[in-house]
């Protein structure tokens, strides 16, 4: 039987070790990809250490996987071996419960999560659910468009379902794996962007990345500078510090919006600040495989690509302390050597 390596946890907080495992097969409605690269993404964390609930064990991680589809099973209409593919955390939906009948594919009580409830892109071959799937550009390299289809669509889908139009003042809070990212397509899509930061010393790549005002939030009062360019239309909440985020929520313009997509434990707000100004604060999930697939395209065209740092299959557990460290510039990617 054809086998294959892969990196698999196979109990909470146990190492990532490197196995071979048989090849596997799709099934109905699922692809098989050859994978080429994948990201290790900070939530990968819950697979290691087993603060998923449910989770089974082993369990291979990963949920930023770029490769080439090279087999697809029954029913399987609408993808063909050799086409270049990713697949993200939105690990595929039934389409017929009521979220998905109402549309909300994202909120599918059938959902899967790549990498968590099957087994991720970790591995030189990963099967998925066809409706996981996202197109890849050609012109996008696979360590590319591997951290695009977490941190990118993550960034990208908040921003344009934000509200914010072209011109408006957008802030984005943390200059980490999201943030390089929020900064990037904010610039692109035509936001005056704002990058808030910790340390003088982020200013010149805050502008590298197309900020146009930096708030250093060491030095100076976030709140306080946005208040002072009329206010921002969004904040997008990267880092994961709830006090970082209570510390700007005063820079929103009236109907203003804290869009948060870094997962802190807690933050305070101010109730009257919020309803004298009909500010909100919101929350933003991912997205699902179309929002991917334009993720990757809208990058494509416009230049906006991750940082990266890559490390072969073989060295995951390097890659993965490296990413855990929080000294990554930005992303961590594995590549599959072939
Ligand atoms: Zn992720
Ligand atoms: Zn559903």
């Amino acid at each position: 039987m054809a086998t294959m390596r892969a990196a698999q946890v196979s109990r909470p907080s146990g190492p990532l070790e490197i196995v071979e495992r048989p090849i596997p097969e799709p099934g109905a409605g699922q692809v098989r990809l050859r994978v080429l690269a994948c990201g290790i993404c900070h939530s990968d964390s819950l697979v290691k250490e087993g603060a998923w609930p449910g989770i089974q064990y082993p369990r291979v991680p990963g949920h930023e996987v770029s490769g080439v589809i090279d087999a697809v099973g029954l029913g399987v209409v609408q993808w063909k071996p050799g086409e270049r593919v990713g697949v993200g955390w939105h690990g595929g939906y039934d389409g017929h419960c009521e979220y998905c009948r109402r549309g909300e594919f994202f909120a599918c009580v059938t959902g899967q999560v790549t990498g968590l409830t099957f087994d991720g892109g970790y591995a030189e071959y990963v099967v998925a659910p066809a409706s996981a799937v996202a197109r890849m550009p050609s012109e996008l390299p696979p360590v590319d468009a591997a951290p695009l289809m977490c941190a990118g669509v993550t960034t990208f889908n908040a921003l344009r379902n934000s509200g914010a139009r072209p011109g408006e003042v957008v802030a984005v809070l943390g200059l980490g794996g999201l943030g390089h990212l929020g900064v990037q397509y904010a610039a692109k899509m035509g936001f005056r962007t704002v990058a808030i930061a910790r340390g003088k010393d982020k200013r010149p790549l805050s502008q590298q990345l197309g900020a146009s005002v930096y708030i250093d939030s060491q030095s100076q009062d976030p709140a306080a500078e946005l208040v002072k360019l009329g206010g921002a239309k969004i904040i997008l909440a990267t880092a994961t510090s709830g006090e970082a985020m209570s510390a700007v929520q005063g820079g929103l313009a009236v109907n203003g919006t804290l869009l948060i997509i870094g997962a802190a434990a807690s933050m305070q707000v101010s109730p009257l600040f919020l309803l004298s100004g009909c500010r909100s604060i919101k929350g933003w999930y991912s997205g699902t495989s179309i929002d991917s697939e334009d993720t990757l395209s809208f990058s494509a065209r416009s230049g906006v690509r991750s940082m990266n740092e890559t490390f072969p299959l073989e060295r995951v557990a390097e890659a993965y302390e490296r990413m855990m460290s929080g000294k990554a510039r930005f992303r961590v990617v594995l590549t599959m050597g072939r």
